[in-house]
């Protein structure tokens, strides 16, 4: 027998876990609600560790999904540094680090995901930082204060927002990737190239086509990255952003079945192969309607969008998640993009690149199927319309600023 009975039980502590909770408690849900998170903090909001925290910018309370106060006003029970450690679908209970075993009626499983970490000789040295929680921004914030050359490796989002980041603070940052160009694999070269090469006019180095050998220390603190490709970069700190992995154990553990993405197989309603217990976030692998495909998506739009779905159907909803997965990113305050789709193909340009003011069309096979932008968000909404309704606009029209989107 469980110790004790909660009508939703929210596991993870993270931003799903805080929507949910959120949107139990306005749609007017009276019964009770049990959050309980691994780390020490109530639920907050990430994207800053990477950008105006990182900085120094942005205090910690500023970043938290929900004021402190929230949780008791709305007689949510948040248990942070407690883990759950193991989940018995057939008793429909979790046994928490505290020992405490809860039964619950309806859960979320909302557990994110983790770096995933590069093997290499040297990894155990000094200096080398990983990002994900408050406790790396700190921590990488305090080395980089000492450290003159700083070393990033991953060109994706994390590794191009952490080294402009670091540049505007005055540190002499290189990128190493194994990419040609910052941000290709997700955006393509064309449009990638115009995001490293706001970077390098701002004095970061980056390396494409390359990647880490091993670190090479003294005393136990990293002060060489050595690359496949012969370079020994110099440097007194490294932060490496090579891509996270779904944190699935506990769900895996369970027995719940596991999409072919790595993530916890979920309907489109967001509900896991067993009754009332659902998904919600980085590693809810879900059938989009949209898409016609299961997606697994890494984004803070879409994994608190994913916590207010499953709310409305642990209140006994039949809301499909149909949202258009969105994406935002900043380089400091030299650039940002937003990004819905995700899709691919080739980008149909609207704009300049040269100027920094541009919307790029992906388009596949005829259809648009995701679109990046720079500067022009209110064509985000245009986008939408053309991924939902499957739309095969001209090329030539596309890019054509004369024409109104509107009319397409
Ligand atoms: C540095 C950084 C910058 C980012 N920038 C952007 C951006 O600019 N734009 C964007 O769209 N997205 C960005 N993201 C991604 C976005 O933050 C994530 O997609 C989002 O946080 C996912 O929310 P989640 O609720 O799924 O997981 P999380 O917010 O990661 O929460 C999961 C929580 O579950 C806890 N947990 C795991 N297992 C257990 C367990 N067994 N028991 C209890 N607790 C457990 C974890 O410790 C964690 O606290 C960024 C991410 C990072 C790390």
């Amino acid at each position: 027998m469980p110790d004790r009975e909660v009508d939703y039980l929210l596991i993870g502590g993270g931003l799903a876990t805080a929507n949910c909770a959120r949107r139990l408690r306005s749609e007017g849900a009276d019964g009770s609600i049990m959050a309980i998170g691994r780390e020490p903090h109530p639920p907050y909001n990430r994207p800053p560790l990477s950008k105006a925290y990182l900085r120094g910018d942005e205090l910690r309370d500023a970043s938290l999904v929900l004021p402190r106060a929230w949780w008791e006003e709305n007689d949510v029970e948040l248990l942070t540094r407690t883990s759950a450690m193991k989940l018995d679908p057939d008793a429909r209970a979790v046994k928490l680090s505290s020992r405490e075993e809860v039964g619950f009626e309806k859960a979320l499983i909302a557990t994110g995901a983790n770096v995933r970490r590069l093997r290499a000789e040297g990894a155990e040295l000094e200096g080398i930082h990983y990002l994900r929680a408050y406790g790396n921004a700190d921590a990488i914030r305090e080395d980089a204060a000492r450290a003159e050359r700083i070393v990033v490796i991953g060109g994706s989002y994390i590794g191009t927002e952490v080294a402009a980041s670091l540049t505007a603070l005055g540190k002499r940052c290189t990128i190493l990737m194994q990419e040609d160009v910052t941000l290709e694999r997700a955006f393509g070269r064309e449009i990638g190239g115009f995001f490293q090469a706001v970077l390098e006019e701002h004095g970061v180095e980056v390396h494409g086509s390359d990647e880490l050998e091993r670190f090479e220390g003294g005393d136990g603190r990293v002060e060489t990255v050595v690359t496949r490709g012969g370079r020994e970069l110099q440097a007194d700190c490294v932060v490496i952003g090579a891509g996270v992995m779904p944190d699935v154990m506990l769900a895996r553990g369970a027995g719940l079945d596991v999409g072919e993405g790595g993530g916890i197989a979920c309907s489109a309603r967001l509900e896991t192969s067993v009754p009332g217990v659902f998904a919600a976030g980085d590693m809810a692998e879900y059938e989009s309607v949209i898409h016609g495909r299961p997606m697994r998506i890494e984004h803070w739009d879409v994994a608190a969008r994913q916590g207010e779905t499953v709310a409305l159907n642990m209140l006994d909803g039949a809301v499909e998640h149909r949202a258009v997965p969105y994406f935002f990113s900043d380089l400091a305050d030299w650039t940002s993009m937003e990004y819905v789709g995700p899709g691919s193909g080739e980008p149909v340009v609207r704009g300049s690149l040269d100027d920094g003011d541009f919307t790029a069309f992906y388009v596949d096979h005829g259809r648009v199927t995701a679109a990046l932008t720079v500067g022009r968000s209110d064509d985000l909404e245009h986008a939408r319309r053309f991924i939902v309704e499957g739309s095969a606009p001209d090329r030539t029209v596309l890019a054509d600023e004369d024409t109104e989107l509107d009319d397409l």
